[in-house]
Order: structure tokens, then C-alpha cells, then sequence
């Protein structure tokens, strides 16, 4: 799949240099919960953006979105410039595997698997021949700080290297974007600050990042805040500097 498949979809875009586009973007859940109201958003490439608000207000329902995880019941959602509404089960599952990088608050790795195979399985999608998926998982680890702990078991490792062994996964097939729901919520200060410092410095290195926090803190110290009430974004400090900007 190249960057865009046709003219049509690289028009669609609206912008090449967006990594994600929502236009007018909703989701209601079957029940009748609105947990995201007419989103309209732009994250651009090399950006590092934290989402936040309070519990409920539609963060996770807006990240999934994000990373074709859900689609949503009305609006327009882009990921590199193609509308998931438009792509197949089969491309929006390769779209999600190699553009997209998941961190959870949960670190979701599987037991009795060593870490460098965890990370190795990134690339399974990608159609990547084992060696290459461990020299490059190797890379991702040594990329996080965990060299000395490639032969190591989930169970053998703290839970901040566990976190940045799934930030190892996540960014070892080079996404477009990260996409981190809460990460350091199950940690404790130092290693939730370790994490995100991590992330600081992937960001800095060229990937694209979008960060739920519930931490005022860290989500200051970020150069973008987009902050959610009752579904919809009440604050965005892009577009405060950006009004009136020609796009
Ligand atoms: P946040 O991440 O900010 O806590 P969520 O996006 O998880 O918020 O949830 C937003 C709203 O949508 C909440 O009212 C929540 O209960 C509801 N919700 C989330 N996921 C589902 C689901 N799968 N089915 C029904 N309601 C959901
Ligand atoms: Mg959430």
C-alpha cells in the first residue's frame, strides 16, 4: 500500500503533512452513549500531542478512533491521508499494523514470551523474515534502554520496563503514529516519568505521538493539549496559535 493509492485519496487528504484528520467526527455507542461529538482535528506529522480531560469524556473512544481501532457513526476519520470508512477489513487490519503503534495502561505481554520475541512480533504482520524481526526488535530494545534485558520474561522485569518494552513493539515497524492511552497509569512517578521522557525522545527522533494522561503534569510539559469534556474538545492549544493561519 503506498503512501496514498490514488490521486482521489491524496486529495481527500487535505493536507500531506497530516497524520490524522477528523472531520466532523462522532461516535455513539450502541445504548446510546455520544462519547465523541463532532471532532474536527488535525494532528500533523512529528507532533507530540497530549489528550486530555475527565475520566469519561471520550479520550480511549477518540484514540481507538484514531487508530481505526473503531470506526465512527458519523464524520470523517484519515490515517495518512486514507478514510478508513473507505478501506476494507483486510486494509484497515494493514493500515493498523504498520502505520499505527498501540501503548496501553496495560502492557499486554504475553507470558513466558522473551522480550525480544514480544518486540520480534510487531513485525509479523509486516511479512518480515525472522532474522530481520530480531535484529530489528533488538534495535527497538536497545532504542528504550533495555539491551541487557533482551533474553529476559515479562515476569523478570519491572513494570516501567515492561511499559517500554510495549513502546518497544509499538515503534519497532516505524509507525506514523503512537498512540498511548494513559501509559504510565499502572506505574509508579519515577517510572510513569521514565516513560514519558522516553516518549519525549522517540518524538524528537521523528515519531509522531498522541498521549492520554490524567497527569496535569505531564500533559504541561507537552507542546500540544487537546482537552475533552462530555465528548467534545473544549480546548486545543494547536489551534489557539493557529486561528486565522492559512492552512
Ligand atoms: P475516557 O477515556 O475519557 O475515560 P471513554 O472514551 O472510555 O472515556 O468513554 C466515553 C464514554 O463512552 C463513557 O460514558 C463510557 O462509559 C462510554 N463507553 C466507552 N466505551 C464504550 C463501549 N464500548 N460501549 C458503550 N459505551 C462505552
Ligand atoms: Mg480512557
Amino acid at each position: 500500500m503506498g503512501r496514498y493509492d490514488t490521486a482521489a485519496d491524496a486529495d481527500a487528504a487535505g493536507d500531506v503533512d497530516a497524520v490524522v484528520e477528523f472531520d466532523a467526527v462522532s461516535k455513539t455507542y450502541p445504548g446510546g452513549v455520544a462519547a465523541v461529538r463532532d471532532v474536527s482535528l488535525r494532528i500533523t506529522r512529528g507532533e507530540l500531542t497530549a489528550i486530555v480531560g475527565p475520566s469519561g469524556s471520550g479520550k480511549s473512544s477518540m484514540l481507538n478512533l484514531m487508530g481505526s481501532l473503531d470506526r465512527p457513526t458519523s464524520g470523517r476519520v484519515l490515517v495518512d491521508g486514507h478514510d478508513v470508512a473507505k478501506l476494507t477489513d483486510r486494509e484497515v487490519s494493514a493500515l493498523r499494523a504498520t502505520r499505527i503503534g498501540f501503548v496501553f495502561q496495560q502492557f499486554h505481554l504475553a507470558v513466558g514470551v522473551p522480550v525480544l520475541d514480544s518486540v520480534a512480533d510487531g513485525l509479523l504482520y509486516a511479512g518480515v523474515p525472522l532474522r530481520r524481526r530480531r535484529a530489528k526488535a533488538a534495535a527497538a530494545l536497545d532504542r528504550v534502554g533495555l539491551s541487557h534485558r533482551v533474553h529476559h520474561l515479562p515476569h523478570q522485569l519491572s513494570g516501567g520496563e515492561r511499559q517500554r518494552v510495549a513502546v518497544a513493539r509499538a515503534v519497532v515497524g516505524e509507525p506514523s503514529v503512537l498512540l498511548a492511552d494513559e501509559p504510565t497509569g499502572n506505574l509508579d512517578s519515577v517510572s510513569g516519568a521514565a516513560v514519558l521522557t522516553l516518549l519525549r525522545e522517540l518524538n524528537a527522533a521523528g515519531t509522531t505521538v498522541v498521549v492520554i494522561t490524567h497527569d496535569r503534569e505531564i500533559a504541561a510539559e507537552l507542546p500540544r493539549r487537546i482537552e475533552m469534556r462530555d465528548g467534545r474538545v473544549v480546548a486545543d492549544t494547536a489551534r489557539t496559535t493557529t486561528i486565522g493561519a492559512p492552512r
